[in-house]
């Protein structure tokens, strides 16, 4: 896709180069966005701050399944499972809760560092036409009605039809956009860091009444990852080798002989979440959107997810094919999504602290969340595999993520997310060939005759009856569900990929 340059006629020069979308930020939600964007053939550009993709802590240690579900839709999650470690990972406290009985191709967690997850992202970006800014930062926009002037560190402006703010849980578009951030401040602090050590420390995570402490033994057999919970929430502003050094004599009476440190950071339990997902022209996604303290492990994941819901509407809307109203969706589906998982972040950060009253606590919700029901919800949460968003009425698979069936079809067999690699919407006819016609929309939705020999089980809800057909967006959730006709089949591709194109 090939970037605009504006030319102002007044004396030829150049004023700025154009693009549909930028991005602000090319984290892990970023660049999930750049490469929706650039499937749906949107001209996207990311500003990245950062001279290149190489992250200097490695922060989250992974991602859930129906992350790894929507890299698979897009024929990608192949390269994640290559170098990570398949680890049954979803924790609610400090229970382990098994999923492998889930109806899913990935019934686990994926134990894979952040900086390795965006050197994969970014190297599969470069095969797709997205442009990355690095080096540069954004500074401010200002946007009117028929765009945004992006401000950039190095002077030389971009024009885009829309900016969406990736840039993380400092957001400087958050901010300059006026969006309210309400949550909860800071009440604990962690320092995180990768040091070598002088002394053996012991094995295991400790909990206490402060919080959880643990090293782990990185692979080069002399680097150690240290996480410990401060007495004291700590200031603001970069930790040093002495802090680390205080926080863990506080626990453990020694700090080991800490030294020759990589990188050492801190994080809170700060709790928010933007007030508006959308104001005009300006979108937000990822942390940007929500911060949360990492118990659980949901922060990448959900930020992925909100790329994988906004890209498709807003490709849609830039090529004018959909109102943009379309855009309210996004807000109206993940900041649901977002404000669940924070209580329940919450509620896990509280089971971290190991006192005596707490621990009775974390006794009782282990023994509840060892039960089947318990451990299928909490699971489906912390796996994203729950997520239903509201549709309307209907038959339970309306609004939840569409399962990766296997299918007979004129092509052979296939899998269902096979047929979304390329993020375009899809309405599988699983009855009588020919008995749908979509015509009017043939240009945007591909439909596929398919039969499909096995039950329909969907994640903590179970079996539910088999439909004749589905229409799918292209982020894998079902739009429409069949069940015999095509009742209201007209007005659901009309509501998500725009109006019928006259005959
Ligand atoms: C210790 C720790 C452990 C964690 N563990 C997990 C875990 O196990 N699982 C999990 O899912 N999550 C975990 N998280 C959370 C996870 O790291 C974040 O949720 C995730 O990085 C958010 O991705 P993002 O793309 O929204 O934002 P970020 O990763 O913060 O990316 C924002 C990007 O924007 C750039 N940027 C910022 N401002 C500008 C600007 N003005 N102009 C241009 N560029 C800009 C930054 O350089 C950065 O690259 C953990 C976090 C921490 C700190």
């Amino acid at each position: 896709m090939e970037e605009r340059v504006i030319l102002d006629v007044s004396d030829g020069s150049v004023a700025m180069t154009e693009h549909a979308v930028v991005i602000a930020g090319g984290g892990p939600a970023g660049m999930m966005l750049a490469a929706e964007l650039a499937l749906a053939k949107v001209d996207v550009a990311v500003v990245e701050r950062r001279p290149d993709h190489v992250l200097a802590d490695a922060r989250a240690g992974g991602i859930h399944s129906r992350t790894i579900e929507v890299l698979d839709q897009r024929g990608v999650a192949d390269r994640f499972l290559a170098d990570g470690q398949v680890t049954q990972a979803a924790t609610f406290g400090t229970t382990v809760m098994d999923m492998s009985d889930f109806p899913t191709r990935h019934p686990y967690s994926l134990a894979i560092f952040q900086n390795e997850i965006e050197r994969i992202m970014a190297a599969w970006i470069a095969e797709l036409p997205a442009r990355i800014y690095y080096g540069r930062e954004v500074t401010g926009f200002a946007q009117d009605d028929t765009g945004v002037d992006v401000r950039l560190s190095d002077g030389e402006p971009l024009r885009a039809r829309y900016l969406v703010g990736c840039d993380g849980g400092r957001s400087l578009i958050r901010k300059a956009a006026g969006i309210e951030f309400p949550g909860w401040d800071a009440t604990r602090s962690n320092l995180i860091a990768e040091v070598e050590l002088s002394e053996e420390p012991p094995p295991g995570v400790r909990h206490d009444a402060a919080g959880v402490h643990g090293f782990h033994r990185m692979q080069d057999g002399k680097t150690f990852r240290v996480v410990t919970t401060e007495q004291q929430p700590g200031p603001g502003g970069e930790p040093t080798l002495r802090d680390l050094s205080e926080a863990l004599i506080a626990v453990y009476g020694i700090d080991f002989g800490i030294h020759n440190p990589t990188w050492i950071s801190r994080f809170t339990d700060m709790t928010r979440q933007a007030a508006a997902y959308r104001v005009g022209r300006v979108l937000l996604a990822g942390d940007a959107a929500h911060v949360h303290y990492p118990a659980g492990g949901q922060g990448l994941s959900l930020g992925v997810q909100d790329a994988v819901n906004l890209g498709w509407k807003l490709a849609r809307v830039v090529d004018g094919t959909c109102q943009e109203t379309l855009l309210d969706t996004y807000h109206a589906e993940r900041h649901p999504v977002a404000a669940r998982a924070l209580r329940y972040t919450m509620a896990q950060t509280a089971l971290q602290r190991h006192d005596e009253r707490t621990k009775a606590v974390v006794e009782v919700v282990s023994e509840v969340a060892s039960m089947d029901e318990p451990r299928k919800r909490l699971a489906g949460l912390i796996s994203g595999l729950d997520i239903h968003y509201d549709l309307g009425e209907g038959h339970p698979l309306l609004g939840r993520r569409m399962p990766d069936l296997d299918l007979i079809t004129a092509d052979g067999p296939l899998r269902v997310f096979d047929l979304l690699h390329d993020a375009r919407p899809l309405l599988l006819d699983l009855g009588q060939p020919g008995d749908l016609d979509i015509t009017p929309w043939a240009d945007r939705v591909q439909m596929v005759d398919a039969s499909h020999q096995g039950g329909w089980e969907l994640p903590v809800l179970g079996v539910v009856s088999a439909p004749t057909a589905v229409l799918i967006r292209p982020d894998g959730y079902v739009a429409w569900v069949g069940d015999g006709g095509h009742h209201g089949l007209p007005e659901a591709l009309a509501t998500w990929f725009g109006p019928p194109t006259a005959a």
